[in-house]
């Protein structure tokens, strides 16, 4: 067991400054960047948490780029997201079946972070009045002109505020939430706009998920969960989840719907800490990472993925009749993959290829 540190800024969840160090390195970049674990309440973040404007400003830069020019996402991406989007709604519908919540045949639902507008666009075609939220003004504009959403280019603390009456039956949320400095006031934030019977969808990347050694922390991910966290997180947040999947899997996707006191719900009981992260991070060494690689045949998969992705799209002729094969006929070809584990479709993690 480490000794424990006291970080630069507090836990953004549980306001304790008791840390102990997981990487100090970006993996993207190979600058210094420190990871710590909340001693307090096993929450991954980087230290310092920057503040709301330094994130802002940080994305801003960029995005600066893509303000300059149209957006057009490869369909390959198009196909990726649509599926993932099918998957995500797929997982809802069984959950909702199972008895834990109820969503009209006309909700009204929001996908914050939208990306490129697939999920949107699914939950238009499945009879809702769907909106999005979308920070990179060239998916926003794409969702918007292209797919003929309705999407609105903003921060989500920006635009969400302004619709002052609107009520979602369906807040949804995929990898955006790992990206945020303020989850529990952006939870609480959310609960004041759900409906009384309404739902909150929310996908993270795992963070204890077996992969490279340097992998896993890079500066655009500011918070890092385990499924004990995420849980803490949305309660705090004046959350109670009613439907989970496994803690292992690679993405962690929880259904939650307002907690009946959120007053109560914002402290915990007791804060559950865990070191899950720390001991993932021991886990990843190089001689594991490529013995896993050569067991798992995950490589392979990847790139029969990749090709499968590249035919399928082929003699397709926009976003648009791609998304509406995919949702209206559910475009698989034969031998094609499932889509898996979703990965993050924020710009500032992964860019289009183009
Ligand atoms: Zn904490």
């Amino acid at each position: 067991m480490s000794a424990s540190h006291i970080a630069s800024t507090p836990c953004p969840v549980c306001g304790s400054q008791a840390i102990e160090p997981i990487a100090r390195v970006d993996g993207k970049t190979g600058e210094t960047l420190l990871t710590v674990n909340c001693s307090a309440c096993g929450l991954g973040r980087i230290d310092p948490l920057p503040t709301q404007p330094e994130l802002e400003a940080w994305y801003t830069h960029r995005y600066r780029q893509d303000y300059k020019q149209a957006v057009s996402p490869a369909l390959r991406h198009v196909l990726r997201a649509g599926r993932n989007a099918l998957d995500r709604w797929g997982w809802l519908q069984t959950q909702l079946a199972q008895g834990v919540g109820h969503l009209p045949s006309s909700a009204v639902t929001l996908d914050i972070g939208a990306s490129s507008g697939e999920f949107v666009d699914l939950m238009r075609q499945r009879g809702m009045q769907a909106h999005g939220i979308e920070p990179h003004a060239g998916y926003a504009a794409h969702a918007r002109e292209t797919l003929g959403l309705s999407v609105e280019h903003g921060a989500l603390h920006q635009v969400l505020p302004r619709q002052a009456d609107q009520r979602f039956d369906l807040i949804s949320m995929f990898h955006v939430l790992e990206h945020l400095v303020d989850p529990v006031e952006t939870l609480r934030l959310f609960a004041r706009k759900v409906s009384p019977q309404g739902h909150l969808l929310i996908e993270v990347p795992n963070a204890t998920r077996f992969c490279a050694p340097r992998y896993m922390f890079f500066r655009a991910h500011t918070l890092y969960f385990t499924q004990a966290s995420l849980h803490q997180t949305l309660r705090a947040g004046g959350w109670s989840v009613v439907a989970h999947n496994h803690a292992d899997d690679d993405n962690l996707m929880v259904l939650a719907r307002p907690a009946p006191d959120p007053g109560a719900a914002h402290v915990p009981a007791s804060w559950q800490p865990g070191r899950a992260l720390i001991e993932a991070q021991n886990r990843r060494t190089w001689p594991a990472y490529l013995a896993d690689q050569l067991r798992s045949g995950r490589w392979l998969r990847k790139l029969r993925q990749r090709q499968e992705e590249k035919q399928a799209v082929r003699g397709v002729s926009s976003a648009r009749s791609l998304l509406d094969a995919l949702y209206q006929d559910e475009l698989r070809l034969p031998g094609a993959p499932a889509a898996t584990s979703g990965g993050c479709s924020q710009p500032a993690c992964k860019p289009w290829r183009r």
